[in-house]
């Protein structure tokens, strides 16, 4: 199938139009018309090289939400003109322990990313959702429930899931004190989720210039993080702090403002830090954790559980062209939502 995206050609991070080719639909697969795509600072590291070389040209994009427009003939779960979504995986082997107990992103034989890496059966690279179209196997096709706006799921996709895993993982319940470091595109979705957990949440921002966008969506408030008198008075004050900073990032400024047996868990940066000082983990039983994404079965989860409590992603809506303008955006940190391109601005005959 012939399709066009925005790729990048190499690591200057500057997308253009790009016409390539889907693959002939596999017994199990769905083809997707992608309606809206979710822009993720992920996909920014990615194409910068942040995370070594990448087989360019790479079109990314891993928050996709779009329209069945064909299936293979084993697919039994989907139908033609039905909303579905697709994330940050497209497979895995679907054997190990870690398959079958549902957590595909950990799967020991490596899972498939949306983009940037090759198919499991054909070795062509994947491409993500900067595109018209995408196929993917059924397994990794989620459903979007009918009563989320079909233009603002894309960020659940990966911003959602990737907080929400974290969020069931540490027990997040009714008066749950929890921190989210970082207002982007994660953040907020970290923050709306918490609330709806019934957490108490307070944002752990650079500065208060975002205190309005955390107040408006649930937050009882900024933390200035390079306010020091502030955080000395917060110390102790925490269950568990989601940090989704993007860059290197000194850590021992946050674990003191964990109570005893309190989590950090890291999902923003991958790649070394400072060096966690000692002291605050073994005075109080802290621990500094990570974590990545979440499984398929998880990913259902968390769309039915933004249906279920009314969340939907705060999205700017732009156009495929603006995606650099996005990129340059999120480069300085400047936002508190998620960019989204409306996918009909893009067209196969440009
Ligand atoms: P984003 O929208 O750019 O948000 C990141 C936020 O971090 C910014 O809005 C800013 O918030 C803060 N920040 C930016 N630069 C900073 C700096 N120099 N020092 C301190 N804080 C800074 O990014 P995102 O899409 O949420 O992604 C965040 C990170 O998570 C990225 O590294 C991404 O690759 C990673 N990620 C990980 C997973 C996973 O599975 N673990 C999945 C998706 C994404 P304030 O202005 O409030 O300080
Ligand atoms: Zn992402």
């Amino acid at each position: 199938m012939k399709t066009i995206g925005y790729a990048a050609h190499s690591s200057d991070a500057h997308l253009v139009p790009y016409h390539f080719e889907r693959r002939d639909l596999r017994d199990n697969d769905v083809a997707i018309e992608i309606l809206y795509s979710g822009i993720c600072h992920s996909d920014l590291h990615t194409v910068n090289g942040d995370w070594g070389p990448q087989p360019y040209p790479l079109v990314p994009g891993h928050e996709i939400v779009g329209r069945v427009i064909s299936v293979g003939p084993e697919v039994k779960n989907y139908t033609v003109g039905q909303h579905v979504a697709v994330g940050c995986m497209v497979d895995s082997c679907q054997e190990c322990d870690q398959c079958h107990n549902h957590e595909e992103q950990y799967c020991r034989n490596g899972m498939t990313p949306t983009y940037g890496a090759p198919d499991r059966i054909n070795g062509e690279i994947t491409q993500g959702g900067y595109s018209k179209h995408i196929v993917v196997r059924e397994e990794f096709v989620l459903s979007v429930p009918e009563s989320l706006d079909i233009g603002r799921v894309a960020p659940i996709l990966c911003a959602g899931i990737t907080t929400y895993s974290p969020l069931k993982t540490w027990g997040v319940k009714e008066g749950s004190r929890v921190g989210v470091i970082g207002l982007g595109g994660l953040g907020h979705m970290a923050v709306k989720l918490a609330v709806a957990m019934g957490a108490e949440v307070t944002v752990l921002s650079r500065s208060d210039a975002k205190l309005e966008e955390a107040k408006g969506i649930g937050a009882n408030g900024i933390l200035v993080s390079t306010d020091k008198d502030a955080m000395k008075k917060a110390a102790s004050s925490f269950d568990l702090i989601i940090d989704t900073v993007p860059v290197k990032h000194d850590i021992n400024i946050y674990t003191p403002l964990l109570d005893i047996d309190g989590s950090l868990v890291i999902v923003g940066q991958i790649g070394p830090l400072d060096e966690p000082m000692t002291a605050p983990l073994v005075m109080g039983r802290r621990r500094v954790a990570g974590s990545l994404i979440g499984g398929i079965k998880e990913t259902q989860e968390v769309l039915d559980f933004c249906a279920q409590h009314n969340i939907l992603p705060e999205c700017k809506m732009i156009r495929a062209e603006q995606v650099n303008e996005a990129f340059e955006h999120l480069s300085k940190g400047d936002v508190a939502h998620r960019f989204v391109i409306d996918m009909s601005s893009l067209s196969v005959d440009a």
